[in-house]
């Protein structure tokens, strides 16, 4: 791989610095112009340099993003996941190939700045493996300019869709990389069936897991309480994720604190992209109890809403405006929320922007980083393995 030096990248600090790159990997940090500039260097200009988004919990194939506009529909009543999963199935059936809205899909997070990813990608009754296998071929295309991390999803229950523990378990097999949940009381209405299923494939396959939990209040509490016991029970620390955990927004304060402690003694992450129809997790009050926070887009523009813009930058700022972040360290712990959280979360080797890591980098006009989270600049360029990925908003095919 080429060689390259970055110069008059401004990091976290404030100061300016030039950057190494050997191998792909960060070789050396040094004070701006304190290194001789060889040609093929790579001015940043001033430009924030830092580390690349990691876009922590995402749809691959159920958004329609670059398809046909699909107007929201909303639930017959209140809303209901049932329905809402009945309502997917009919938009897939009417929509373009799943091949080509994944990679629409790629193609715009990897432009806004994200390399890491972790995608859901649902796996049922009705559609098997057939989405999962078209996800990884496309994984495959896409493996020099994002990493992407596949969880086997059971949209449809575990319990509720016959066939669904036996295709979760292939889903393994074949090359998903984490084994997936869904609200195991409020779905499947068998909290300890449907955790047996999803924590017995992750002992037996060796992964991590990463459990949707969209339940309100006590229920959604309980069942943390749950996953929190298994994963102790199992030494599974650090392997095992939320993802929105709604339930948390809705507790006292001196509950939500009581659960976060359990959350960090079990080393159970918690994913939010703060949702503008939920309470959402208090963001702060979990990182200080010392639980791990990150974040993604969720669904962009798919049968569950019409927004998402695949910038997690932009998700930092709605966490902090959500979360009444105005302080600097405030602003500062949105961004930790898509970048470092979301390594530590995944598990990511070599992450940051430090000597040994992964020249994985996104350029930002913004002088630090709480700046870069309130105005979310564009343009930028992203560089993968120190090789520029996208720019202006266009992944670069080489
Ligand atoms: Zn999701």
């Amino acid at each position: 791989m080429t060689d390259t030096l970055f110069i008059n990248a401004r990091l976290a600090d404030g100061a300016l610095h030039d950057i190494a790159v050997e191998d792909g990997r960060i070789a050396a940090i040094t004070p701006a112009g304190s290194v001789a500039v060889k040609s093929g260097s790579v001015d940043i200009a001033g430009d924030l340099l830092a580390p690349s988004f990691v876009e922590g919990h995402i749809h691959l194939d159920t958004s329609f993003y670059g398809d046909a506009w699909i107007p929201h529909k909303p639930c017959t009543s209140e809303f209901d996941v049932h329905e809402r999963v009945a309502f997917q199935a009919e938009n897939m059936a009417a929509a373009a190939p799943i091949d080509k809205r994944a990679r629409d899909q790629l193609d715009l997070c990897i432009a806004q700045g994200s390399v890491q990813m972790r995608s859901h990608v649902m796996v049922d009754g009705s559609v098997g493996l057939t989405s999962l296998e078209t996800i990884l071929r496309v994984r495959e295309d896409y493996k020099d300019i994002i990493d992407i991390q596949l969880v086997a999803f059971p949209q449809s229950g575990i319990l509720k869709s016959p066939g669904t523990p036996e295709l979760l378990d292939a889903a393994i097999g074949l090359g998903a990389d984490l084994v997936g949940g869904l609200d195991p009381l409020s779905f499947d209405r068998d909290i300890k069936g449907h955790l047996d299923v999803v924590f017995g494939i992750a002992e037996k396959r060796g992964v991590d897991v990463d459990i949707h939990l969209h339940d309100a209040g006590t229920l959604g509490a309980m069942t943390i309480e749950d996953i929190c016991a298994r994963t102790t029970a199992l030494g599974m620390q650090g392997h095992v994720a939320v993802s929105h955990a709604y339930g948390l927004g809705d507790l006292s304060m001196d509950a939500a604190r009581k659960i976060a402690g359990l959350l960090a003694r079990s080393g159970v992450s918690i994913m939010t992209n703060a949702p503008g129809n939920h309470n959402f997790p208090p963001v702060a009050l979990l990182r200080a109890a010392g639980v791990t926070v990150f974040s993604g887009s969720d669904n962009i523009r798919d049968s569950w809403w019409p927004f998402g813009d695949g910038d997690m930058l932009r998700r930092a700022e709605i966490i902090a405006y959500r979360s009444g972040f105005f302080t600097d360290a405030e602003l500062n712990a949105a961004f930790d929320v898509v970048t470092i959280g979301g390594a530590k979360a995944l598990r990511l080797e070599g992450y940051g922007i430090e000597v040994g890591a992964k020249a994985d980098f996104v350029t930002l006009a913004a002088q630090h980083t709480p700046e870069a989270v309130v105005a979310f600049p564009k343009p930028r360029r992203v560089f993968k393995s120190g090789r520029l990925v996208a720019e202006n908003g266009a992944v670069i095919r080489q």
